[in-house]
């Protein structure tokens, strides 16, 4: 199998599959998503089915035996936009930096150059900087801030990983948030998805930070945030008469975007806060009292979820998903269809997964993870 890691999948061969599938005519109809053994044209040719080879890459193990856990998160979804602005305080300058829901990761790098930007319009003498959070929008806040010089020390109730941003599959792409602008500056998410854009895209270019680049195979009304990737950041997807995973026969298209794999880029990104000068220290805050009673002047909110014990924000609740973890597998794809998305990673295939609004219960319920494991049996049936 070709190890698509950093060369991307290869254009010509998917337009030599559509043009082969046109060809024999197998093309099941735009957004058809039935698996070899499905109803109509496809199922017909179901000979044609592609087996593992140098271009087919293989299915997953979606056997019991290599479910190893469930895990749940509940997303920080703010309706209307993220919150990256400036609220003044007495003699404390706070600026919140949180709401980013299911996309936290894809937007972190870009919501911190903005928080960066307001810093410097605003902070005037100040130098040292409070970061109250140490999920990936608190880290990539506190790095931002020490690569322009300012004294950071971020403060966290949870490690590491036990942090919401552990659980992220993580996929670059703006799922589940609110695309909105905030008054005056209607270019904000643009702009934001941009920067971060730029730079996951350099991680991935130095290949130790547990960011690669990866196509995702979507199937029919799967994708979701694929969907709102703007065209010129690798957007538009490609329409392929198959997808190229062994034993299955259904058109589809490819996505190029992003991997990031938590386990690896945050304590990359723990590192780095601390190589810079950054300290971390265990703090929690249980009222707006105990953040202006701070030393530092200049505070920013990155407490996810967590800003609700600050300030009152009607906007903000939380978004539960659950996840199935299984053994780790060679499969440098993702996958996206109606029913779940696939994330194979070096620790897990993370398959997913679900949205329930307004729900925080952390605990995993097992019959959801049940149904995310069925959904994707279910696709892959007769792989
Ligand atoms: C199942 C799942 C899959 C996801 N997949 C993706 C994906 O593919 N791509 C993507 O981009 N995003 C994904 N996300 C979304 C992403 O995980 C979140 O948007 C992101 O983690 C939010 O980061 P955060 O730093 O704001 O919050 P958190 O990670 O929750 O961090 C909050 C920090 O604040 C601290 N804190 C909170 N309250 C207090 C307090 N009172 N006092 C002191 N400290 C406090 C916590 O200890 C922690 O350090 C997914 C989320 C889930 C649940």
């Amino acid at each position: 199998m070709r190890n698509l890691d950093d060369s991307g999948l290869d254009r010509r061969r998917f337009l030599r599959i559509a043009a082969a599938g046109l060809a024999a005519g197998t093309l099941g109809g735009a957004g058809g998503c039935a698996a070899r053994g499905g109803s109509g044209a496809i199922a017909a040719e179901s000979r044609e089915v592609p087996q593992p080879g140098p271009h087919v890459f293989a299915a997953p193990d979606l056997s019991d035996g290599m479910v190893m856990a469930t895990r749940a998160g509940i997303r920080p979804y703010r309706s209307g936009r993220v919150r990256v602005e400036c609220e003044p305080r007495g003699s404390t300058l706070l600026l919140h930096n949180y709401g980013h829901g299911g996309a936290g990761v894809t937007l972190s790098f870009g919501c911190a150059a903005e928080i960066l930007r307001l810093v410097r319009e605003r902070a005037g003498e100040a130098r040292s900087i409070a970061v109250l959070g140490a999920g990936v929008i608190g880290l990539t806040t506190a790095y931002e801030l020490l690569a322009a010089g300012f004294r950071v020390r971020v403060y966290t109730r949870e490690t590491l990983d036990r942090t919401t941003s552990w659980l992220a599959g993580a996929q670059w792409a703006p799922s589940l948030v609110a695309r909105g602008n905030p008054p005056g500056d209607p270019a904000f998410f643009g702009r934001v998805l941009r920067d971060s854009h730029a730079r996951f895209n350099l991680l991935a270019a130095r290949g130790d930070w547990g960011v690669v680049r990866r196509p995702n195979f979507v199937c029919g009304d799967g994708g979701g945030g694929l969907r709102h990737i703007p065209s010129e950041l690798g957007g538009t997807p490609e329409i392929v008469a198959r997808l190229p995973i062994a034993g299955l026969a259904v058109p589809g298209e490819v996505v190029h975007t992003m991997l990031i794999e938590p386990p690896v880029f945050l304590p990359r990104l723990t590192s780095e806060v601390l190589a810079l000068g950054g300290e971390i220290l265990p703090r929690s805050f249980e009222s707006i009292d105990h953040v202006l009673a701070l030393r530092e002047r200049v505070v920013v909110n990155c407490l996810g979820l967590g800003t609700r014990a600050l300030v009152d924000d009607p906007r903000l609740v939380g978004m539960r998903g659950q996840v199935v973890l299984l053994r780790p597998q060679n499969l440098p794809y993702m996958l996206s269809h109606g029913d779940g998305h696939m994330f194979p990673r070096h620790d897990a295939v993370v398959l997913g997964g679900t949205v329930e609004r307004g729900v925080e219960d952390p605990t995993p319920n097992a019959a959801a993870c049940g149904r995310i494991l069925a959904a994707h049996r279910r696709f892959f049936a007769g792989a």
